[in-house]
């Protein structure tokens, strides 16, 4: 196995994780968590650190290859692969949950998206020879010509990590659609305003659209809307101004402190940092850090939200609409 620094960038909290040693999770009676999966894709704090990361380490490199070893990987066709050999990255980026790897002297875009179970990890010393495809978790490998690089991983058989060589991000489907990044600077609250705006839909599918504000998931909208002191299933069109206010305030304090909290740290207590950093998002059962009250799930579109009552629903329980749609 290679040694050195690498970045374990794997975003799976399982319940397991819940009880990690070291982690600052409020106290447990030492009992399992009764539920409270957590989404396991990287969001936009977390894509951003990555992004950081691999500006600082790999900015100048030279590309030897890159492969990728399970033929769904890689979604683009022009330019191959082989484009990339001996560029040298001129920097990163994020687009919502994207990360771009940026080389020249042609202008080429190594766009990501990590998956569900997915890793990126540096390595300072991969072998010279580019990995064969096979049932391994390694779905891509890009190596520079000093030995370093980094490996993309997804456990399972079927890989939805995503890997796109364009000449302008724009041609990536999902980063031509996003909506606007809540961190940029002309993300004002009455940008957030014009968002909502006669949309009727829950606050919390519309927090996760990737179309309609880039980079917010399963697990920050959860916080957001814990921090807004706001019902997941508020539509989004009968917020007040004030509500609007609000939800802005939460949702750029609460990513930008998410951001603040992984920059700067040894990559691999990324992880660590983040779990410690979610206050309801996977934490069914346990406290609420704010009012004691305890963490609930409800099922949601294709997984499931938590809250608080006591802060976010006036102590009413939401009704879990799946299960009472089975139980008629
Ligand atoms: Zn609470």
């Amino acid at each position: 196995m290679s040694s050195g620094s690498k970045l374990n960038y794997k975003l799976v909290f399982t319940k397991q994780l819940n009880a990690a040693p070291g982690i600052a999770a409020p106290q447990r009676s030492g009992h399992p968590v009764s539920g409270g999966t957590i989404d396991t894709v990287p969001e936009l704090p977390e894509v951003e650190s990555l992004a950081v990361f691999l500006r600082e380490r790999a900015t100048g490199a030279e590309i030897d290859w890159a492969a990728s070893t399970a033929i769904s990987v890689l979604k683009t066709y022009q330019p191959d692969l082989g484009a990339l050999s001996g560029q040298k990255v001129t920097g990163t980026a994020r687009y919502g949950k994207f990360l771009d790897v940026i080389s020249g002297p042609e202008p080429l875009h190594l766009v990501m998206h990590l998956a569900r179970a997915g890793w990126l990890r540096w390595k300072d010393d991969l072998p010279e020879q580019r990995p064969k495809p096979g049932k391994s978790p390694l779905g891509f490998r890009l190596r520079f010509t000093d030995g370093t690089g980094f490996d993309l991983t997804e456990a399972g058989t079927k890989k939805r990590l995503a890997v796109y060589l364009v000449t302008d991000p724009q041609q990536v489907p999902g980063v031509a659609s996003l909506g606007p990044d809540p961190l940029a600077d002309d993300f004002t609250v009455d940008v957030l305003a014009g968002l909502l705006k006669d949309r009727r839909t829950q606050i919390k599918s519309v927090l996760r659209d990737q179309k309609i504000i880039a980079g917010v998931g399963n697990a920050y909208s959860d916080e957001v809307l814990h921090a807004a002191k706001m019902s997941p299933f508020k539509l989004a069109s009968s917020l007040t101004p004030d509500e609007v206010a609000a939800l802005y305030a939460a949702m750029t304090e609460s990513l930008r402190e998410a951001v603040k909290r992984s920059a700067g740290l040894a990559a691999a207590d990324l992880k660590a940092e983040k779990k410690s950093g979610l206050r309801v998002h996977g934490r069914t059962g346990q406290p609420c850090p704010v009012c004691g009250d305890a963490v609930r799930e409800v099922s949601f579109a294709d997984s499931s939200l938590q809250y608080c009552p006591t802060c976010q629903t006036g102590g009413k329980p939401l009704a879990d609409r799946r299960l009472s749609r089975l139980l008629k």
